[in-house]
């Protein structure tokens, strides 16, 4: 059995990445440490997956936890996605950021480089997800390219930009195998909904408003969450340590338009008594502070080192996405009440 260390594997990306990993692979047993904050729910996992998943719920900023896991397990690679990860809440309270991910990540590759040090483990990788967003914000050209500067805009990005540092100067400084990944904007099952995607498909079911920042002008690169899982699984297998990747769906959007074809695609599933459109619903609200203008990703590199290319379009993806919400109301309804996810967040 290989023993992976998975952090945040209870959140949106994490647990759509355990349930692809051990489906795929039946010889992978994964340590999934996890605080469970709000963003975090154990029903992500199926309970089908328990043969081979073991979750402690924990925070990878806690030294001894981390490493009394180091000293009990022989962990074949460290994939670490837990982190504080929503823009708006960054911008009301950014402390929690900077330790989480920023920290948090310190705590994780100092016990990483004293476990690799000790096991000799030649095949040890330390795989970092992290986001597009740390190279801060493009004009209307352009796209983001492994070596792009670092430019983050807000208190997210500048804890992911921070932690990628790290991560590369523990390669550099101590030879710690580690291998990074930047993705953009990913959508899919189990996606918390205070992000835009499940906010609005929901926001619509209720026939509540649909607000989009500024004027709906700016451009994201949306990318399916299994197509970002397959590519985390090419990077730990085949990606040469110490290096980076980008990776991206070629899904240039604006948000308006993310939001048209929301509402045209429940037009035709779920048609509004009077055939009036969901689009009727949208509302312009006060834009987000430092709000990145556009995020576009080049994907060469993974695709020509490594083979790997988005299978999802954004059409195909979009629709899947809202059938899993429209069949999955006993998952996001009790979050959605309690967690006040209509809440505008992040305005000065
Ligand atoms: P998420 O907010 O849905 O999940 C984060 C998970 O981490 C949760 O399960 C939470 O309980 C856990 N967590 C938070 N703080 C913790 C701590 N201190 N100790 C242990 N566990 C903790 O996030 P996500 O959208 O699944 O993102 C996962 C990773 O991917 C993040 O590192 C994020 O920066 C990166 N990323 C996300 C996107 C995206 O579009 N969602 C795009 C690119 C990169």
């Amino acid at each position: 059995m290989k023993l992976i260390l998975i952090t945040g594997g209870c959140g949106f990306i994490g647990s759509n990445f355990v349930q692809y990993l051990l489906e795929k692979y039946s010889d992978i047993y994964v340590i999934n440490l996890d605080k469970l904050t709000y963003a975090g729910r154990k029903i992500n996992l199926p309970p089908v997956l328990k043969r081979r998943h073991k979750l402690i719920i924990g925070d990878i900023c806690d030294n001894k936890l981390v490493g009394s896991l180091f000293k009990k397990y022989e962990f074949n690679s460290v994939i670490h996605f837990a982190a504080e990860s929503h823009v708006d809440r960054s911008i009301d309270s950014p402390d929690g950021f900077i330790n989480t991910n920023i920290l948090g990540t310190l705590n994780l590759l100092e016990h990483s480089r004293k476990y690799f040090f000790k096991s000799k483990n030649i095949n040890f990788r330390f795989l970092h997800i992290s986001t597009d967003e740390v190279y801060g914000s493009l004009g209307k050209y352009g796209k983001f390219v492994e070596t792009t500067p670092y430019d983050p805009s807000s208190p997210y990005s500048a804890s992911k930009a921070g932690s990628d540092h790290l991560v590369r100067a523990w390669n550099r400084t101590y030879d710690l195998p580690t291998l990074i990944t930047n993705c953009s904007n990913n959508y899919g099952p189990y996606q918390f909904p205070e992000k835009l995607i499940p906010l609005m498909i929901i926001n619509a079911l209720k026939d509540k408003s649909l607000p989009v920042y500024g004027k709906g002008e700016n451009v994201r690169d949306w990318l399916y969450v299994l197509d970002h899982c397959k590519a985390i699984l090419t990077v730990l297998e085949n990606g040469i340590a110490g290096q980076t990747y980008n990776i991206g769906g070629n899904n240039e959007i604006k948000n308006i338009h993310v939001v048209e074809t929301i509402c045209k695609v429940l037009d035709h599933l779920i048609p509004k008594s009077g055939s009036e459109s969901y689009k009727k619903l949208i509302k312009f609200v006060q834009d987000r502070p430092g709000h990145d203008f556009r995020y576009a990703i080049d994907a060469s590199k993974i695709r020509l080192e490594l083979g790997w290319s988005p299978k999802e379009s954004f059409e195909s993806g979009i629709e899947k996405t809202i059938k899993w919400y429209i069949h999955n109301i006993d998952w996001w309804e009790p979050i959605y009440s309690t967690q006040k996810c209509q809440k505008r967040l992040g305005v000065l």
